[in-house]
């Protein structure tokens, strides 16, 4: 027998355990499902999930019989009238990341050789239509997956569910309800005039107006519904899943038929997700996965079901934008204007794909708002891009060791006193001499929107700066200079100088509109640089310019214009940029629209790997575009042609195993004539 430390047995331990997360899941599903209030994040509840799905297995005895594995939904309350589903509505099975996709597939792989059918996973609540001879006589929720809620009434009001259909047919379908997320902003922004607590997210929403008692709040609430699913399409002489969603189509219910995919193999699923993930932001509603479905009906029913979850389906979750951790602390950082931002400290956290320890507060009067203390457990949200921000505290949590929050008034680095303006909500250092700002405007120099110097972060522009390489951006194109000491430094090998500065170099041949943005010129951002750009041709022509001039340019409005020409009025500002023509930086813009379309590159489909040593990715994924051709970032059988740098990964062995045509860094840029 195997003792742990406090003397409990290896058995004992995963039985505690094992009931400790059967009263946590299921409290989360209660307040999931039928509070439409929950205290946990999905991503937690997923985690707690998976350890009881692993302890589960490998200690069956201790499942217990209202194990939240065994269960879908969670008990429906006497709120609406039951329904009881004459074929259950079951759940899906997760997987999330690309190698447990793989998994799911080779698991089917060795039933048969299938189809797929891709969706979006729509983040809203299953409901169930009835039809009788083409009318609508039923709407019901999931609830627990045999027996649901009446909602008839509420479906009633949704305008993209027909009440009457093309054919007088007996029917039963299922899709998903939700709330656009414009509806939902403006759902919050009504509940807050009136003091109303706010819905956490779009699902939320959907559900608490879903399953409203009033119908007419459910009306005023503007759902939709997309269908997704026909329970038995035999009895319609269909035999595939795809042909379902056309037949429901043809009979008048809005499928998602616009992104619907059949798709031939796993390699194909790969890109859909990637496809999706990157434009899940552009979507009107919010998707939190993609959902695989085998094609073929009779494979379907071969595959068969769980007690939870169809074997023939599965869903793709995408990495958790919301998540919970704890915040250790609030630090200050002082950005390139000045500006003060606390900064939340926190015990690392994965969230959108990356782990972060840092979260962004905004400003006094958030945290104030907010209510948010030092010790908290809170909500960290990031999304894409974005900068990772403090939702909000959870109270429930609290344990009244908790510290309140105070401004500072002194600048943390240089101990000026700060001040806030009138009706702004930010603090600033008014020490133009901060040496923060110095570091900060090097850091904007070398981002990606700007000079985009790859391998030139935050910590490592913290370095050169602290080790006095740099002062300002100019001593960033010196590294020559200062190369023998870097290597001395912690973190700072060969390679890693090599890589850096051939970034650097690399940086010279930036289009104009780059070093504008990286200039750091008050009120010009990326958009307005370009337009700059665009307009002036060269920096000496927009040197040159008055401020008159410039607002006849689109866009531009007096306050740019004002700050564009007391940038160039400095006359430390005009130095920084002759020094930056003298170490032979661009100044001129680089007008892509003049690239013609190629041959080898039209309509084809190009992913990159590996390091790419003479030119960054970001430029050229630009200039393939601009010749004709297509990035994707997963090699499949419709790649046309994969680039390949410096150690490449897997996506190069897999050309190779597909017999794609590879082109070699050198070969490349031969084509792109760069
Ligand atoms: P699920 O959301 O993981 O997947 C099944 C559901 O996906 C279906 O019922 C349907 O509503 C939906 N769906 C959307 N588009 C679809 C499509 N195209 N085809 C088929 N189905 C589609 O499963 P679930 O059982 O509804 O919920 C479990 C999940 O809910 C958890 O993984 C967790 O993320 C969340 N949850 C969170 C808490 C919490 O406390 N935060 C509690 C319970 C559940």
């Amino acid at each position: 027998m195997c003792y742990t430390l406090n003397g409990d047995t290896m058995n004992e331990k995963a039985k505690k355990r094992i009931e400790e997360l059967t009263v946590i899941l299921n409290k989360a599903s209660e307040e999931y499902y039928l509070e439409d209030n929950p205290t946990l994040t999905d991503a937690e509840y997923d985690r707690y999930m998976g350890e009881l799905i692993s302890l589960e297995s490998r200690y069956p005895e201790y499942r217990s019989s209202n194990s939240p594995t065994l269960h879908v939904g969670a008990k429906i309350q006497d709120k609406f009238k039951k329904v009881t589903h004459k074929i259950p509505m079951l759940s899906l099975g997760n997987v999330f990341n690309e190698d447990e996709v793989r998994a799911f597939d080779e698991r089917i792989q060795k039933e048969a050789h299938p189809q797929y059918v891709c969706e979006l996973k729509i983040d809203g609540l299953a409901i169930s239509l009835t039809y009788e001879k083409g009318l609508l006589v039923r709407g019901a929720t999931r609830g627990d997956g045999t027996t649901g809620e009446d909602i008839t009434e509420n479906i009633r009001t949704i305008k993209s569910i027909p009440l009457v259909l093309n054919r007088e047919i007996d029917i039963e379908v299922r899709g998903e309800v939700y709330l656009s997320k414009e509806s939902f902003e403006k759902i919050n922004r009504e509940r807050e005039k009136k003091g109303e607590s706010l819905f956490q997210n779009c699902r939320n929403a959907a559900s608490g107006s879903v399953r409203n008692l009033d119908s007419n709040i459910t009306k005023k609430r503007d759902l939709d519904c997309i269908i997704y699913h026909l329970p038995n399409p035999l009895d319609y002489g269909i035999t595939t899943h795809y042909e379902a969603l056309n037949f429901m189509r043809e009979l008048g219910f809005t499928t998602n038929y616009k992104v619907n995919k059949l798709v031939d193999n796993v390699t194909d699923i790969i890109d859909y997700i990637d496809e999706w993930t990157k434009k899940r932001s552009s979507l009107p509603y919010d998707i939190d996965g993609i959902v695989i479905k085998v094609n073929d009906i009779k494979t379907q029913n071969k595959l068969g079901y769980t007690v939870k979850v169809p074997k023939w389906a599965t869903a793709y979750k995408f990495p958790a934008e919301e998540v919970s951790t704890r915040l250790i602390d609030i630090l200050f950082t002082v950005g390139r204007t000045g500006k003060i931002t606390p900064n939340a400290v926190l015990e690392p956290v994965r969230v959108a794909g990356s782990t972060i320890s840092r979260a962004t507060l905004h400003n006094e009067d958030n945290v104030i708002y907010k209510d948010i203390r030092i010790g908290d457990y809170v909500i960290i949200r990031k999304a894409g891009d974005v900068i990772p921000e403090v939702v909000k505290p959870i109270k429930e949590r609290r344990t009244g060791e908790e510290k309140t929050f105070y401004m500072i008034d002194k600048c943390p680095i240089c101990g000026t006193r700060i001040i806030r303006k009138e009706k702004e909500a930010d603090y600033y250092c008014p020490n133009d001499l901060c040496p923060a700002r110095k570091i900060e405007n090097i850091i904007h120099y070398a981002s990606r929107d700007a000079m985009n110097i790859d391998g030139m972060g935050e910590s490592v522009i913290e370095d050169l700066y602290n080790e006095k390489f740099i002062t300002d951006i100019t001593d960033i194109y010196n590294i020559n200079s200062y190369r023998e000491e870097l290597i001395n430094l912690e973190g700072y090998g060969e390679k890693k100088i090599e890589n850096l500065a051939n970034a650097i170099e690399n940086s010279k041949n930036n289009s104009l509109e780059k070093l504008l943005f990286g200039l750091g010129i008050r009120n010009v951002g990326a958009k307005t640089a370009k337009i700059l750009a665009r307009n002036y041709k060269n920096i000496d022509n927009l040197i040159a310019t008055r401020a008159d001039e410039l607002t006849k340019k689109p866009d531009i409005g007096p306050i740019i214009a004002t700050s564009i020409v007391d940038y160039f009025k400095n006359e430390e500002n005009i130095n920084i940029i002759n020094k930056l023509k003298k170490l032979n930086v661009n100044m001129k813009y680089i007008d892509d629209s003049s690239y013609e379309e190629k041959e080898e590159f039209k309509g084809k489909t190009f992913v990159l790997t590996g390091t790419l040593t003479s030119i960054t990715r970001d430029r050229a994924s630009e200039i393939i575009e601009n010749l004709g051709g297509k990035v994707s970032s997963s090699v499949s059988s419709k790649t046309s042609c994969v680039v390949v740098g410096d150690n490449p990964g897997s996506k190069y062995d897999r050309a190779l195993a597909l017999g794609i045509p590879i082109w070699q860094e050198e070969e490349f840029l031969e084509k792109i004539e760069y």
